[in-house]
């Protein structure tokens, strides 16, 4: 085959490599898309971020099915046909990566399907069921993100051990699931599982779950995990795994005593790590940070002056929205405008229930860094709205900078936390104060008066809610 030539060249299609790629195509540039899957969408939409959310959302069906009971509806215990949620679940992956396609034609983005292997830092092999293809390119655009990490001692190659991808599937509910790492993979999933029915065991070796969220939003998540989940055992490690018969036999740690238990299925959510082995990057002047994650400057460019990096692949944050973000600053620099990643917010969601969600500083980093902040907080048991529908436990927290009452950080736990943190993220990238939001109309009744009254309590002024003098 010919050798094509193309200006940019985009290795990965998920949420980084796609979104480079349409915007490019947007601003004029001829573009190629590589992916080694049949489908587009990354992980994100494969195996992560898709996926989990419609089992989450078909798994809240059952939990809120049986707390109706308190409020005198009841319904009989749930019958999960498995087949059918899996097939339901692929109707919607099929649905958004058949869409990617589409939007990536109507753009004339050429996409090709195979494994890319850089030649040098000017050609990239594309390994493809009909042969090999050479593609000359001015800019490659590096966007393979990352798998989860399988520690070695756990890798026994049975099926019973399982990461996300596989938890994904949902090939059976088990009776009993370990869940190794309090993250927000492993608490994602489990609460899916445990909806479903499984005995879950969540294990996690530090003394918190979720431990970039500030310790009270992480509170009633932990209330949650401890009504949800049979047991969670905090500050606890996982020693050696083993078959047995039908099941997987795992020793623990526990406060230096050896102990044995049998669990249907294991699901190992410890961390994730970067793609890039193995696709030729030593062939060019790419360089890696220790754990194998591409170095890039904030502008996405690596050390090879015609590649640069975007999404899980660089580290840092590992969320599709920043690695969306990072790809229109690489298109950007590629085209010649002045744009970096400084001063971005990114902000994160955990989608238990209730959800957790934040943006810009956090209270505990605040303190660790012994910068001075005021924290406004308003309780969601003080809100019609949360009342109405039965779910008080929720919290909306502002971080706020004392001299110019600048709002620096957004804290929410609470249900539909994920939706409502982006007022926050507003807030905080336009620089808004606390007046602002105080000042700012909310509806009524909703949860984002929350945000409103979270900066009313700020001047002592909350309406829903007392203070006997403006916080200090
Ligand atoms: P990826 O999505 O990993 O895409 C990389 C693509 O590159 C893949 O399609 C891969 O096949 C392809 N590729 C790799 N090597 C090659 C090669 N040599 N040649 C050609 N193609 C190649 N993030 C959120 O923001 N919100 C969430 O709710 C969320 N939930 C998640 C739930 C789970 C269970 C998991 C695992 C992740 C979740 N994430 C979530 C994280 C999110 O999926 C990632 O941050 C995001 O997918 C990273 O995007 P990316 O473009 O960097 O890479």
């Amino acid at each position: 085959m010919e050798p094509i030539h193309t200006e940019i060249v985009v290795v990965g299609a998920g949420p980084g490599g796609y979104a480079a790629a349409f915007y490019a195509a947007d601003l004029g540039r001829k573009v190629l898309l590589v992916e080694r899957d049949q489908r587009l969408g990354g992980v994100c939409l494969t195996r992560g971020c898709i996926p989990s959310k419609a089992l989450l959302y078909a798994a809240h069906t059952v939990t809120s099915a049986r707390e109706s009971e308190r409020r005198g509806i009841s319904f009989g215990p749930p019958t999960i046909d498995v087949a059918k949620l899996r097939a339901w679940k692929e109707s919607i992956l099929t649905r958004l990566s058949g869409g990617i396609a589409q939007l990536a034609k109507l753009r004339g983005v050429q996409v090709l399907h195979g494994r890319g292997y850089f030649e040098d830092s000017r050609t990239l092999r594309l390994e493809t069921e009909q042969g090999q293809q050479f593609i000359n390119y001015d800019h490659a655009i590096i966007a393979v993100g990352s798998k989860p990490a399988m520690p070695k001692a756990w890798d026994l190659g049975n099926p019973r051990i399982m990461t996300s991808n596989e938890a994904l599937e949902v090939e059976e509910v088990p009776e009993s699931l370990l869940v190794i790492g309090g993250g927000y993979i492993g608490m994602e999933l489990g609460t899916v599982y445990a909806s479903l029915g499984s005995k879950v065991v969540l294990v996690e070796a530090l003394e918190t779950i979720l431990a970039g969220a500030d310790p009270d939003l992480v509170r009633p998540i932990i209330a949650y995990a401890y009504k949800a989940f049979k047991e969670v055992r905090l500050t606890t490690k996982v020693g050696k795994m083993a078959t047995s018969g039908k099941h997987i036999k795992v020793e623990f740690d526990l406060d230096g005593q050896k102990k044995e238990e049998l669990y249907d299925r294991v699901l190992v959510a410890v961390g994730r790590s970067p793609n890039a082995d193995d696709m030729g990057l030593e062939n060019t002047k790419v360089s890696f940070d220790d754990r194998g994650f591409i170095h890039v400057n904030e502008k996405q460019q690596t050390t090879d002056p015609a590649i640069y990096a975007i999404g899980d692949i660089v580290g840092g944050v590992m969320l599709a929205h920043k690695a969306a973000k990072e790809a229109r600053i690489a298109v950007e620099v590629i085209a010649g405008q002045d744009s970096a990643f400084v001063d971005i917010t990114i902000p994160a969601v955990v989608f238990t229930d209730p959800e957790v969600a934040w943006c810009g500083l956090t209270e505990a980093e605040a303190k660790a860094k012994g910068l001075e902040v005021r924290v406004a907080k308003f309780p969601w048991a003080a809100s019609g709205r949360a009342l109405s529908f039965d779910r008080p436990e929720g919290l909306t927290k502002l971080i706020i900078e004392p001299e110019t009452e600048r709002i620096l950080g957004v804290g929410i736990v609470g249900t539909g936390a994920g939706e409502l943190i982006s007022e926050g993220v507003l807030a905080v990238e336009m620089g808004a104060t606390a007046k602002d939001l105080a000042l700012a109309v909310h509806p009524h009744p909703t949860l984002s008066e929350t945000l409103m009254e979270a900066a009313e309590a700020f001047y002592g002024q909350a309406t829903h809610t007392f203070a006997r003098k403006r916080l200090q």
